[in-house]
């Protein structure tokens, strides 16, 4: 028997109609004798209704309470797809975080999940019973509602998923799968059949924003088969054995592995430079510590060596969003000395080549500089980890040197 965990989004749930359809996705599933779990997101839009919200009330509130809040959309469309279900002829029931239960530890808001308690649903599912879960919440150590964070549910879903160690955990989203770029930028960019683990992170931490990053995280500690298709296919036209989607596995069921499986990009990126920095021990210790301890998450980082043997540039990038707050922090808080002047761009994105075919083929950053250059775009940034390669570059480019890239890796549908 095979046992499916299905998630579904906030614009898969987004109104009764879209509820329903949802529903003969599951009857589907069901009435091939799968044991099935079914994960959903609020309505599309709900989570930021209800933020604004606890926003109105204070500025500063008690995450505890704001816990409270913004879980609730998710309850309403867990009870509203039982319904739907219950009216397909469908046994199913709805199941909060607390009920199942879902362990969380105490970081509200942004809570990880410690444990899933599966044996009531497991024994409901045994008798035909589909299991309805509220995503993105859990409970914490002191009973109380925890939320886990912007995109929960997939998360939710994946270690659902890895408690009743399911054959798969199927993601209906409002895209048809993972593409070898964004479609927006390329209109002959390619559904992907099959990535790895690895890859995948790579493109979703990389601005292919079509999984949460810790779920895929998630399924790859625990080895979850992760599978991405759109709700909005027909339900009853689909071939059950080839669902049209992306499977995200791991790295010995790809047969065909590619060198470059895809193009990701982020404009959500700023440059920060600090020059005449003195060449000695401790500095660049001093410097990503106080950005550390101030919780930024510093990306890529270049450091040449210096022309006069006394001062040198360090280069680095953060969130769009973090720059000033960045330049201010070292500007307030680093030793007299250890910088001159400090500059913030906001004006670049990252460009970043990814694939696991690269781990055994040499010349993929040789194609990528040499496409950017025929553009005449200029590489400010370099860097790279064994299965990708990164630029920085100026922010008008981005389609440009997208595209290029994108042909030249071979990548263009025909
Ligand atoms: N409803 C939550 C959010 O909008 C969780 C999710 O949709 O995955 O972030
Ligand atoms: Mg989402």
């Amino acid at each position: 028997m095979t046992r499916l965990v299905m998630k579904f989004g906030g614009t898969s749930v987004a109104d009764i109609s879209r509820i329903r359809h949802v529903a003969r996705h599951v009857k589907r599933e069901v009435g091939l004798g799968h044991e099935v779990a079914v994960l959903v997101s609020a309505m599309s839009g709900e989570t930021n209704r209800l933020i604004e919200l606890t926003r109105d009330v204070a500025a500063l509130h008690d995450a505890r309470e704001y816990d409270v809040v913004v879980s609730t959309g998710e309850q309403v469309t867990t009870g509203l797809l039982a319904m739907a279900l219950q009216q397909e002829g469908v046994q199913a029931r709805s199941w909060l975080g607390w009920q199942i239960c879902v362990r969380t530890d105490g970081a509200h808001g942004a809570a990880r999940i410690d444990g899933i308690d599966t044996a009531m649903i497991e024994e409901r599912m045994a008798q035909g019973q589909v299991a309805v879960i509220a995503g993105f919440q859990g409970v914490g150590g002191d009973q109380r509602i925890t939320t886990l964070g912007r995109g929960g549910t997939d998360t939710s879903a994946v270690a659902v998923a890895a408690a009743l160690n399911a054959d798969r955990c199927d993601i209906y989203t409002d895209v048809d799968g993972v593409y070898t770029t964004d479609p927006r930028i390329v209109e002959k960019s390619q559904k992907i059949d099959r990535i790895g683990y690895e890859e995948m992170l790579e493109m979703a931490s990389q601005g292919a924003k079509v999984l949460q990053t810790r779920s895929v995280e998630l399924a790859m500690v625990h080895d979850v088969r992760l599978q991405v298709l759109s709700s909005y296919l027909d339900p009853d036209s689909l071939d059950a054995e080839k669902l049209p989607g992306t499977l995200v596995c791991s790295e010995d069921e790809i047969v065909e592995q590619q060198v470059v499986s895809g193009i990701a990009y982020s404009r959500d990126e700023a440059k920060i430079t600090l020059r005449q920095v003195p060449d000695k021990p401790g500095i660049a210790a001093d410097i990503f510590g106080i950005l550390a301890d101030a919780g930024f998450n510093v990306d890529m980082i270049v450091q040449n060596i210096t022309e006069d043997g006394k001062t040198t540039d360090i280069t680095f990038t953060v969130g769009e969003a973090d720059a000033e707050r960045a330049v201010n922090v070292l500007k307030a808080r680093a030793q007299p000395g250890e910088f001159g002047d400090i500059q913030a761009d906001k004006n670049v994105a990252k460009i970043s080549v990814v694939g696991i075919g690269m781990r055994s083929h040499s010349g993929v950053a040789r194609t990528m500089f040499q496409t950017l250059a025929e553009k005449g775009i200029n590489i400010q940034v370099i860097s790279t980890s064994e299965i990708k390669v990164s630029v920085l570059i100026e922010s008008e480019y981005t389609e440009l040197a997208i595209r290029a890239l994108h042909t030249a890796y071979g990548l263009d549908a025909d």
